[in-house]
């Protein structure tokens, strides 16, 4: 496993010191550029250069609001931005389960909108920031979105062709009842979206999610979406079914807290989709492309 920080710098000041800071960060850092442009640079941690950017990035934020950065107000600072992790072999043999991460993408923007698709989490949605929505339906696109590929992450969650879900049904992994159908708009079939009817309950707690929300009718939880590297307790993983979900349900709130005026926003929640280490098996054998985020026992 390699941790990183992407790392965005901007200088419009033309203050000497400040140009002096920005210009000797560019140099030092010059090997972990990743985009010239956007001036992003990523970072391994647990090096001598990540001491110093994210050091740099602690005294020098970016401190303007909203009308000072509409009107370019001179700026110098130093953002680090996220941590990005790269997996290797050594990390899924040793995973305990795995998180299914297709990343190509089969979806449709133009035609339709959630509303096709989802629906209120109960019949009395009670959220304090914003309503929870779920999916509750059959996912309709154009056949091509999916064309000829074997799995594909959708809008929501992800999907397979006819042969993994043979697959996974014929390996004993998984049931007809994991699956729901995705159809083309006159309900002609295209592939099957994961939905796995195994629930299991605490993975976010597990991995310090953030909780931000609760349905006071029912009881949903909504998280942030949680940061790698994922755990779970050997016991846990051990109980999983070949594919599961998470009873938790995830979804950003970029503005936390916010009080929303008028009508309350609506934003649909998804699962974590989980495997065990059986599924993944035979999926990485048959597919060695599929890509999956693994999960460590938890120590
Ligand atoms: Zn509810």
């Amino acid at each position: 496993m390699k941790q990183y920080a992407t790392f965005s710098i901007e200088c419009t000041f033309t203050n000497e010191s400040l140009v002096g800071i920005y210009n000797d960060f560019r140099e030092k850092c010059k090997k972990y550029c990743i985009d010239e442009d956007m001036e992003l640079y990523r970072i391994p941690l647990g090096t001598k250069t990540y001491d110093y950017a994210h050091e740099l990035a602690l005294k020098y934020p970016d401190k303007r609001n909203d009308d000072e950065i509409m009107n370019d107000k001179p700026v110098m600072y130093i953002d680090e931005i996220e941590i990005f992790i790269t997996y290797e072999k050594a990390d899924y043999e040793k995973a305990v389960a795995y998180r299914v991460n297709f990343w190509y993408l089969a979806y449709d923007y133009e035609d339709g909108t959630p509303d096709d698709f989802a629906g209120y989490c109960c019949d009395k949605p009670d959220w304090s920031i914003q309503i929870g929505k779920v999916q509750n339906r059959n996912y309709r696109i154009p056949k091509s979105e999916f064309g000829k590929r074997k799995y594909a992450m959708m809008m929501l969650g992800y999907a397979v062709a006819d042969e993994v879900r043979d697959l996974l049904i014929n390996s004993g992994l998984a049931t007809e009842r994991d699956f729901l159908e995705v159809i083309t708009r006159r309900g002609a079939h295209i592939c099957w979206q994961i939905m796995p009817e195994h629930e299991f309950s605490g993975f976010m707690e597990e991995n310090d999610g953030e909780l931000i929300d609760t349905c006071q009718t029912c009881g949903m939880k909504r998280y942030q979406p949680l940061h790698e590297p994922y755990r779970m307790s050997r016991e846990q993983a051990e109980k999983l079914y070949g594919l599961n979900r998470t009873h938790e349900m995830t979804g950003p709130i970029m503005e936390e807290g916010t009080e929303v005026e008028g009508p309350k926003a609506e934003h649909i929640l998804e699962p974590l989709y989980i495997i065990n280490r059986e599924a993944y098996s035979v999926l990485h054998k048959n597919y060695p492309r599929m890509q999956f985020v693994p999960i460590f026992a938890k120590k």
